[in-house]
């Protein structure tokens, strides 16, 4: 792979959200050329990227023009148009992961029968195709109370999921292809990312547990996790396991729930770099970004050890504030040791939007956790 990576060598990512901006700027380590596809022109990686590519990932038409301008593809996003990934593929085009995995990840129906086909921990569910069915099979006892209901495509940060405990809670039913799942009960929430190049080597990122906000975002992420190091060890198989049997090439990011029998089940997967990894850049010998690069360009995966403990916060908009963003309390933040600021550059904050994320590095977990606290107290996503 050695000659791919020359100042000519271009890698397409498509969208250009933070994720994409981070892998940008690990590429450029690399003299790799990089085309971001987005529609909006001043998306987090527009100001890094070697070209910016206006366009909808969505839509056939121009992914398949993006796909012409490039050597390489890979995604900051699953929300992709799948049939002009595959006709690009067809044409002999490089994409990582591939097309036909994109398309199991994309459908959690489809995702839930690979675990099942695959003998791979996750909570028992059923298919269902309508809120009208679902409430059907709920009042006959055929699926039992508490449960959990996930819209099959389009969820993240908790919308396309409801948790219903009794039939009164059957009101907030979403409408459309679901699966239900049963109710696990969460000990706690870990992620493993798990990276496995072309050769088929692999690797997992120490465990990081995840605590959520009111919103059902990701408040804070601890690396290393503090449980018990054989279910450390047992997720860092479901992880190898799972990226193995789905022949992936580039990285697997999977959300998993301890529950409190200290067993693990799968709760969701994303096929690229993720939130749970973002302090992989500071705390990790390699980050998640390079290890992308790495797998995709089929070179030896970088060691994963642990360079410090960390805590990770995002930076989102308060409630209360929409408009041209004015972050409040920056140089405070900046004079604490260990305390690595990253904004995206969106410039309209909204509530709840995720406009950056703090990564604190310390010499033990309880010192991050501090100075985390202080950086959420004084760190402020505002509007002028
Ligand atoms: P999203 O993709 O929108 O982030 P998730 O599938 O991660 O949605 O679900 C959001 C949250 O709902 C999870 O973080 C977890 O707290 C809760 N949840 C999801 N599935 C289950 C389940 N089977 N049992 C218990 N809680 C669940």
């Amino acid at each position: 792979m050695e000659q791919l990576v020359t100042s000519d060598f271009k890698l397409g990512i498509i969208a250009g959200g933070q994720l994409g901006k981070m892998l940008v700027l690990a590429a450029s380590n690399w003299d790799i050329k990089t085309f971001i596809l987005d529609t909006d022109h001043h998306c987090p990686a527009s100001t890094c990227c070697t070209n910016y590519v206006r366009g909808n990932q969505l839509d056939y038409e121009d992914v398949i023009r993006f796909g012409e301008m490039v050597d390489m593809i890979t995604f900051e996003i699953e929300n992709v148009n799948i049939e002009a990934l595959q006709k690009l593929k067809s044409e002999g085009k490089k994409i990582f992961p591939d097309p036909d995995t994109l398309r199991i990840i994309w459908d959690k129906g489809l995702q839930k029968e690979f675990y099942r086909n695959n003998q791979i921990p996750s909570a028992q569910f059923l298919l269902f195709k309508s809120k009208a069915e679902i409430i059907e099979a709920a009042t006959t006892g055929e699926i039992p109370f508490p449960f959990v209901q996930k819209l099959r495509k389009g969820g993240y940060d908790g919308k396309g999921v409801a948790i219903i405990h009794t039939q009164y809670d059957l009101k907030n039913l979403l409408d459309g292809d679901s699966i239900i799942e049963k109710l696990v009960e969460i000990q706690t929430e870990i992620s493993v990312i798990v990276a496995r190049n072309c050769k088929g080597e692999t690797k997992c990122f120490p465990v990081a547990e995840m605590e959520f906000n009111e919103a059902n975002m990701v408040e804070k992420l601890i690396c290393p996790s503090s449980l018990d190091e054989k279910i450390l060890q047992h997720a860092n198989g479901i992880a190898i396991k799972l990226i193995a049997s789905l022949n992936l090439c580039g990285l697997l990011s999977v959300e998993m729930f301890v529950d409190k029998y200290n067993d693990v089940w799968i709760n969701e997967i994303a096929p690229r770099p993720h939130n749970s990894g973002h302090h992989t850049i500071e705390s990790i010998e390699t980050s998640q970004y390079e290890q992308l690069l790495r797998a995709i360009f089929n070179f030896p995966l970088g060691s994963t050890k642990l360079k410090m403990p960390s805590v990770m916060i995002n930076l989102l908009g308060e409630p209360d504030y929409e408009g041209s963003v004015k972050y409040e309390g920056l140089t405070d933040c900046m004079s604490i040791e260990g305390v690595k600021i990253h904004l995206y550059g969106k410039r309209i904050t909204k509530p709840y939007r995720k406009m950056g994320h703090v990564t604190v590095i310390a010499t033990s977990i309880d010192e991050a956790k501090q100075k985390a606290c202080i950086v959420r107290q004084k760190l402020r996503v505002k509007s002028w």
